[in-house]
């Protein structure tokens, strides 16, 4: 086949910081994607547009042109409103799990396609596979099946979603091109506009343990994404949440669903309930729900009747036990005083180190590896007292955990601790 233009003159645009005509960006994805431009030419591609930037309005269009590599879900089909969540990552970010069922709870739907961890975050599918008889892969007829009957479904993205993504993304992670935020926006966007929900909530991470190490990258990025959300008529709303600090007290893949199950109990760790309301009600606003309550619903058990309901529908058995690693080890606190400081990076790097995360994508996970908080910022410690439990498979992963955690705390005196809100911004389209 003959092609239109030519790689090296749309680098050159870009390289001389130009706008990429629309109908070169349409050809440059779409021929990436056939193998038709070359890894070095994207890849010198993707460092000019790191170095320059891009245009709203050239970004929106690189974004559909992803979009358009793959398929599009359908939801004419589903009965009730859509509206899905995405998170940047973090430590301890087990909030889909209780959110996708509280929200199904109330009336709406809630069709989540998720992916496993890499590095130091963990995935939701490794953690929804901790259950036994849970399968994360379903049929798009199953997947809308579902979202009518219970109104909820978390499971694995297939291949036919913006695939120029996943090839894109790869060449991005080898070139030094992963941190352009108009490369993060549109990779998670083409995925999340493909998707087909009427509405989307971020949550844009904030801190050591994210993406974005500061507000101000956190807060380009989140508004460079609800920019193209509004473009392909999603209603798109960000949270700005800081993962200074994990959420709440585990980092695991079972681990996190025992505390997810203690929230849509009713109770567990604050902040966990904080986030899994307030990311519940955008959801909820988004397709035009007001007038519920999604503190209530997990306190009177209707969150919980819908989970069970998820998970026993994609062979999960909601009553099973949950894996328990064989080993585990106590850290202690270096000295007495409140914790001012616990670096969520740090912990994520332990949860990875004992078992809980891969380091290649084809590595397996362990289920019952990770890391219990005995304690959190604002709390009173004594020396000697534990402060981390690692859980491992193998004790033999003991020792790198805890060089993980070296430096991961800081303890001070009476008074010295300052707590931070855990929403830190709220990003909407701007007219
Ligand atoms: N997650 C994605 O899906 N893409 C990125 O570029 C970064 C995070």
């Amino acid at each position: 086949m003959t092609e239109p233009y030519d790689a090296v003159s749309v680098i050159r645009t870009k390289r001389d910081h130009g706008r990429i005509p629309d109908a070169q960006i349409d050809w440059v994805i779409d021929a990436y994607t056939r193998g038709a431009v070359a890894d070095e030419q994207m890849s010198a591609l993707a460092m000019a547009i790191l170095l320059n930037g891009m245009a709203p309005d050239e970004l929106a269009r690189w974004t559909e042109a992803m979009i358009a590599t793959g398929e599009r879900l359908d939801l004419s089909g589903v009965r009730l409103p859509t509206t899905d969540k995405h998170s940047t990552g973090g430590v301890g970010d087990k909030i889909t799990l209780p959110l996708a069922p509280l929200v199904a709870s109330l009336g709406a739907a809630v069709p989540q396609l998720s992916g496993r961890g890499l590095g130091h975050t963990g995935g939701t599918l490794d953690k929804l596979e901790a259950i036994p008889g849970w399968r994360a892969n379903l049929t798009n007829s199953e997947f809308l099946d579902q979202l009518n009957s219970v109104g909820a479904v978390v499971c694995a993205a297939g291949d036919g979603l913006a695939p120029a993504d996943r090839k894109l993304y790869a060449l991005r992670d080898v070139t030094g091109t992963v941190e352009a935020i108009p490369l993060i926006a549109s990779s998670i966007m083409s995925k999340k506009i493909a998707e087909g929900s009427s509405a989307l909530v971020l949550d844009v991470k904030v801190g050591s343990g994210a993406f974005m190490k500061n507000l101000a990258d956190a807060r380009e990025l989140a508004e460079t994404m609800v920019a193209l959300g509004t473009a392909a008529g999603t209603h798109t709303v960000a949270l700005l949440t800081d993962m200074d600090t994990p959420l709440g007290r585990t980092a695991g893949n079972a681990l996190e669903v025992r505390e997810s199950l203690e929230v849509l109990a009713g109770g567990g760790p604050a902040d966990v309930v904080e986030l899994t309301v307030a990311l519940a009600s955008e959801m909820l606003a988004g397709v035009g729900i007001t007038d519920v309550d999604p503190a209530a619903a997990l306190a009177d058990g209707r969150a919980m009747d819908t989970w069970r309901r998820m998970i026993a529908a994609q062979g999960g058995d909601p009553d099973a036990d949950l894996p328990v690693a064989r080993e585990k080890h106590l850290v202690a606190a270096p000295a007495t005083g409140v914790l001012t400081r616990l670096d969520a990076y740090a912990v994520g790097v332990a949860a990875w180190r004992l078992g809980a995360g891969r380091a290649r994508k084809e590595d397996a996970v362990s289920a019952g590896a990770g890391v219990v908080l005995l304690a959190k910022p604002g709390e009173q410690v004594t020396e000697g007292q534990p402060l981390f439990e690692l859980h491992a498979d193998d004790a033999g992963r003991f020792d790198r955990a805890i060089e993980a955690l070296d430096g991961a705390v800081d303890i001070g005196a009476a008074g010295a601790h300052t707590a931070t809100p855990l929403v830190l911004g709220r990003v909407t389209a701007q007219r």
